[in-house]
């Protein structure tokens, strides 16, 4: 059966109620305007990342939700609550910092019971929901130690424990998996999708790092400059950038400045025509910045058999695993190309060779440049 999420995914359903909405929220420390108006809503059950550059305001979003740095201006409600000027002790979530902020003189055990204390904790309940999360994070059979005994990941398991310990109707997630290493950060990260999907928990991650945000999230908020400049799926923000910035951040591309020519779906760039469907109904003259993704340039007979196709020189190889990645230089033109290492074999693409080298039409990108 499909979840109302998926179906207003596929368009079949409205889009699902809004649990948390952002309200041209902006935020100014002293003279400097770290969030502009910003405004977002983020369904029940959905996980959302915040993605971009240092500085651009991402944790800054996020702690203004939780209320640690509250919004300048703007208006934040969460299950329907207006929840701006509250506290972050009123607010209803869990977070997750970088640094795993345990208590060192603390076992896991009492790391992870913390906050369960008051009436609706009698010491029997704390028992049991301590034991169900050390179940959840996988740590039952280190419950008596003490963080220092544990590694990177199992900390930060740890606070993801702490962090879900009250059942919090929002899990906020700061750059959870920056201070760990690669594996173990692959690792963490599925888990706590597969966690976060369990639990159908609404969760708000912040990472600078694209590949994880891309990997995880149901939707990504890409900002810069204090501005979001794309909210969508993975996919439609790597297939569709909505602005030049994006598609210069989100995944590799080669750029180039071009120039609209006659017909409109053709493009003069570095002494060369190319064709580009995006171009089309755009004024002759127009300057754009114009992107091409490594894997959508073809070569060799296939580009041969493209119109516009183009002679390159190969100038630098490098070998990345699955594919290799190729540097050629056409006329003026600096582009980047990825190609399987057979493919690589049969074109005889080594540093000094020239090959047929093409950008099909509809996959070159193109954003006008404001004069
Ligand atoms: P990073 O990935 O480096 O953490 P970020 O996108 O999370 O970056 P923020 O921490 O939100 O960035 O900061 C946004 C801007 O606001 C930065 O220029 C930062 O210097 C500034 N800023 C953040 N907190 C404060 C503060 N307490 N006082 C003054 N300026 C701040």
């Amino acid at each position: 059966m499909s979840t109302a999420l998926e179906l207003a995914r596929d368009g079949a359903a409205a889009a699902p109620a809004p649990y948390l909405t952002v309200e041209q929220v902006s935020k100014s420390f002293g003279t400097f305007q770290a969030l502009e108006r910003v405004s977002l809503s983020v369904a029940a059950g959905e996980f959302v990342s915040f993605l971009g550059p240092s500085g651009c305001g991402k944790t800054t979003l996020l702690r203004a939700i939780a209320g640690l740095d509250p919004a300048s201006s703007g208006r934040i409600t969460q299950g329907g609550r207006d929840i701006t000027g509250l506290p972050p002790s009123a607010r209803d979530f869990g977070i997750v910092f970088q640094s795993y902020a345990l208590f060192p003189n603390l076992t896991v055990t009492d790391n992870i019971g913390y906050g369960l204390r008051g009436p609706a904790w009698p010491k029997a309940r704390r028992r049991d929901r301590v034991a169900e999360l050390l179940v959840l994070v996988g740590l039952a059979e280190h419950a008596q130690k003490y963080p220092a005994q544990l590694s990177g990941g199992q900390q930060q398991r740890v606070a993801l424990a702490r962090a879900l310990a009250n059942e919090p109707g929002l899990l906020l997630l700061d750059e959870p998996l920056s201070a760990l290493d690669a594996i173990v950060r692959l690792h963490l990260r599925q888990e706590i999708r597969a966690l976060q999907r369990r639990l159908g928990l609404t969760t708000i991650m912040v990472t600078h790092d694209q590949e994880e945000a891309m990997g995880v999230s149901d939707r990504v908020v890409v900002m810069s400059r204090g501005r979001i400049e794309q909210v969508g799926r993975p996919e439609a923000i790597y297939a569709r950038p909505a602005s030049a910035f994006v598609a210069g951040f989100v995944g590799r591309s080669s750029r180039f400045e071009a120039v609209v020519d006659a017909p409109s779906d053709t493009l003069v760039a570095g002494g060369l025509r190319l064709p580009c469907t995006a171009s089309r109904g755009m004024l002759f003259g127009t300057r754009v910045l114009a992107f091409v993704r490594p894997e959508d340039v073809r070569l060799g007979a296939e580009a041969a058999a493209l119109p516009g196709h183009l002679q390159a020189e190969v100038t630098h190889l490098e070998f990345l695993g699955p594919v290799c990645r190729l540097s050629l230089e056409a006329g003026r033109l600096r582009l980047e190309a990825d190609a399987t290492p057979d493919a690589v074999r049969r074109l005889g693409a080594v540093p000094g060779a020239i090959l047929p080298a093409a950008l099909p039409a509809e996959r070159v990108m193109v954003f006008p440049i404001d004069e």
